[in-house]
């Protein structure tokens, strides 16, 4: 049987890693080749090994994010182990809910946090490993780095078959506890692989990397569709938008989250002329607002490319490369990604223009929740179609377009109220910025309405001024009953609007 590992898999598409093929760009002006890669990942196999990590193993990491900590994500798919990435912001309780449910080998954590996080590894059964970020005026800190000065850089890549794990990733969980999504090397493979032919990736290609690396997004869409193309990143440890305006220069390609755009459209240096030479922008893992689309056009000139995964399914769909790509819609389903709209309650497959939930089959969809078959179970279709939870729509171009979480609907007074349509009005309203829409217990109607609302600067508005605009736009059950004015909406680290949050600040507007 051939090798499925993905490193494996990435590597084979270029046979022979040179040592003048870059793959890595540090600010702080180190350089990696792609020979650089095989032998730094090569000796942090080695080192995991030495651990006493066997394939199949759990490694666990919260880490800042460096081009270390991603050679640890490689070393660990080439020890034919699975990567445990967990999101920096974490706390020490809700570590060990992820580490006792995943029961990794090894766990690494930023030597700042070891005293703390030290009973937790022990409670998990994990050896605690530690990991600082690189400085050049300081030797790289963390015990993981004494391990790896005693290891070789020769490491023969264990092999796997598509259906073993590389990865597992607990999902955001804004309902219940989180859940461990398990990714098979096929996953991720297919996936890289569609995403750098469709996006027309080169090894001439430079991707502007600003990115998480505990989430998807950062981690398989973005390094390993470069990877896949033999092309090179730079590689930023966060999103700071003085930071990516001085190095897009440099780069062909960024990825970012909705809020990268909207940041770099308030940055003054951030003109037509400094991005006239990049290929591609996409944004995905929150809605763009089509109002930040058109921005960014007329400042640039570019369309970004919007395009729609969730982290059970990496990448379902995008916008085309070559074609419209249309403001407000994710695009088509990618190739070997089947798509359809289904009634939530029934299963029934729904026509075109008629909105449902969303669900997709394919080699991207992953293998199930981590020790949760039923909860797998609950989310699969007998015919192998998983049901993401994400309400849309297919219009009669075949574009998709995403209404919103099924769990955000509101059913008022026995209405379905899709949060996206009234936001859609209310953004439309002179002096708003933006708005989220959420349902909240109502004594008569089951869900009343209610619209937070970010006004423009100096704007003159008022909740019962933007109440009173919806009258002749809204059906009365639609239009939002309350409406606060606030200066952000909560996002998390991806930039998607927190709205458990705002259910749960606001739980009490129509209680007594
Ligand atoms: P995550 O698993 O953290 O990547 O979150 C996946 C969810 O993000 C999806 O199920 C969607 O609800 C949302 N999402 C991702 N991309 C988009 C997009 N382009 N537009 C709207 N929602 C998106």
């Amino acid at each position: 049987m051939t090798d499925a590992n993905l490193y494996t898999r990435l590597e084979s598409r270029f046979p022979q890693p040179t040592a003048e093929r870059r793959f890595a760009i540090l600010p702080d002006g180190r350089h990696y080749s792609y020979a650089d890669v095989d032998q730094l990942s090569g000796r942090f196999a080695n080192t995991l090994v030495a651990l006493g990590v066997q394939p199949g193993d759990r490694v666990a990491a919260q880490v800042e994010k460096s081009i270390e900590a991603f050679m640890l994500y490689l070393a660990t798919l080439r020890a034919g182990a699975v990567f445990l990435p967990l999101n920096t912001a974490y706390t020490a309780a809700e570590l060990a809910y992820f580490l006792g449910d995943a029961e990794p080998r090894v766990f690494v954590c930023d030597p700042a946090k070891a005293d703390a996080l030290a009973p937790v590894a022990t409670e998990a059964g994990a050896k605690l490993e530690t990991m600082g970020v690189y400085r050049p005026d300081a030797t790289a800190p963390g015990t993981f780095f004494e391990e790896v000065d005693a290891a070789g850089c020769a490491f023969r890549t264990v092999n796997r078959a598509p259906d073993d794990l590389a990865a597992i990733l607990y999902t955001s969980g804004t309902t219940g506890r989180s859940k461990g999504a398990m990714l098979t090397h096929q996953n991720l493979s297919s996936n890289a692989e569609v995403l750098a032919d469709y996006w027309r990736f080169t090894a001439d290609d430079v991707l502007l990397h600003a990115l998480p690396i505990f989430h998807t997004h950062g981690l398989f869409t973005s390094s390993m569709t470069l990877m896949a193309a033999g092309g090179s990143m730079i590689f930023l440890g966060r999103f700071d938008a003085d930071q990516v305006v001085e190095w897009l220069p440099k780069a062909t390609s960024l990825m970012g989250v909705p809020t990268f755009y909207t940041r770099l459209l308030d940055h003054p240096g951030f003109t037509r002329e400094l991005v006239g030479h990049i290929r591609l922008f996409t944004s995905g893992s929150a809605p763009l607002l089509a109002e930040t689309h058109a921005r960014f056009e007329e400042r640039t000139g570019h369309r970004i490319l919007e395009r729609y995964g969730m982290t059970e399914t990496n990448m379902n769909t995008s916008n085309p490369y070559d074609g419209e790509r249309r403001a407000g819609t994710v695009g088509y389903p990618l190739p070997g990604v089947e798509l359809r709209i289904a009634n939530p309650e029934t299963g029934e497959v729904l026509p075109q223009d008629e909105t449902g939930v969303i669900e997709v089959r394919g080699p991207n969809v992953f293998k199930g929740y981590w020790q949760k078959p039923e909860k797998t179970a609950e989310d699969m279709r007998a015919d192998g179609f998983f049901i993401t939870g994400d309400l849309g729509v297919i219009d009669e171009r075949g574009y998709v377009t995403i209404v919103g979480r099924a769990k955000d609907l509101i059913i008022s007074g026995g209405f379905n109220v899709y949060p996206k349509e009234v936001e859609e009005a209310i953004d439309a309203l002179p002096g708003v910025t933006e708005s989220a829409v959420i349902g909240l217990p109502h004594p008569d109607f089951g869900e009343g309405v209610v619209a937070v609302v970010v006004p423009e600067n100096g704007a003159q508005i008022t909740g019962d001024s933007v109440a009173a605009s919806l009258k002749d736009q809204l059906a009365r059950f639609k239009q939002p009953k309350h409406v606060f004015l606030v200066d952000d909406l909560p996002r998390n680290a991806m930039g998607k609007v927190q709205k458990k949050e705002l259910r749960d600040t606001y739980a009490d507007v129509f209680k007594g």
